[in-house]
């Protein structure tokens, strides 16, 4: 099985859709949203819900009352103000940092789980899909992307693909999603701000020695910045394997919940099945 990362220098570039119309044209394999931060795959493949579980990523405080001895050398230490004069944690501003835990005499302060997300896996008539959410003000974590990849892993039987929709930035979550997959494809448009973003998601892909694609998103809406951005690819032996216009349609088509493929947008299907006929040649060459 070959696992396939699309990723972006930041959120909007059309990766999602890209991965979602390619789960359209491409056999036989899983699907998975680490874009933890905004999931949005879920919009465009739809399918059965088959496994739902909650996510905790954090740890607030929890107090005793049984073992308080009301010291105060809790409330003395939280930097946060989290502890209330009765004692009482506060959820929202406990950052869960353990310094009360370290300073309770009694052990009356302790740790615990606190739900911040949940993950699923739906069943869909494209195959298996892996995703998740977070709770509203939870912060995304390498940890919940390793962990929608594992869920993914546990449905896997003899599909040949895995399409990742990667989370984008160079944080952690993307060096999570990167990790141990087969090929990444760094999604850009052409403005100044999209031709700094990929050369540093390149630079992350490059870090961890995994073979680099770029695909430029409606690249016709400048073409010098477009030329500009082949040459660096060039300069770095990035191949530029995928080149999709700007189609006014496609806002239309997605508001509606479909993707290029489903509208029948020809000019964004065509560079699309061109991009993936690129990326299996690479896979599939005895080179590699
Ligand atoms: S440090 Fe421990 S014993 Fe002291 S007030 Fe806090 S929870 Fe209670
Ligand atoms: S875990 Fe840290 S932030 Fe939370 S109550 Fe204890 S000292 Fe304050």
């Amino acid at each position: 099985m070959r696992q396939i990362v699309f990723i972006s220098g930041k959120g909007g570039t059309g990766k999602s859709t890209l991965v979602a119309s390619l789960s359209l044209l491409v056999r036989n394999k899983m699907l998975a949203d680490c874009d933890v931060d905004a999931p949005n795959l879920h919009l465009l493949v739809k399918g059965n819900l088959i496994q739902k579980q909650d996510y905790s990523g954090a740890k607030i405080a929890r107090n005793n009352m049984d073992l308080c001895i009301t010291c105060g050398k809790c409330r003395e230490v939280c930097r946060f103000h989290a502890i209330s004069e009765d004692y009482e944690i506060d959820p929202l501003k406990c950052e869960g940092c353990a310094a009360c835990r370290v300073v309770c005499p009694t052990d009356a302060m302790d740790l615990v789980d606190v739900k911040t997300g949940e993950t699923y896996v739906t069943q869909t008539d494209r195959g298996t899909f892996s995703h998740a959410r977070l709770e509203i003000g939870a912060e995304g974590s390498g940890k919940l992307v390793t962990e929608v990849r594992k869920n993914l892993a546990d449905f896997q039987q003899d599909e040949d693909w895995v399409l990742i929709d990667g989370s984008p930035g160079i944080g952690c979550v993307v060096i999570a999603s990167i990790t141990g997959t087969d090929v990444v494809v760094a999604v850009a448009e052409p403005t100044p701000t999209g031709r700094h973003d990929l050369d540093r998601v390149l630079s992350v892909a490059d870090h961890f020695r995994v073979p680099s694609f770029v695909c430029i998103n409606k690249y016709d809406l400048n073409l010098t910045l477009t030329e500009e951005i082949i040459s660096d690819c060039q300069k770095r032996g990035v191949p530029v394997i995928g080149r999709i216009p700007y189609e006014p349609a496609i806002v239309k088509a997605l508001q509606q919940g479909q993707t290029p493929v489903e509208a029948h947008l020809e000019s964004i299907v065509e560079p699309i099945k061109a991009l993936w006929q690129q990326l299996v040649n690479f896979l599939e060459s005895p080179k590699k």
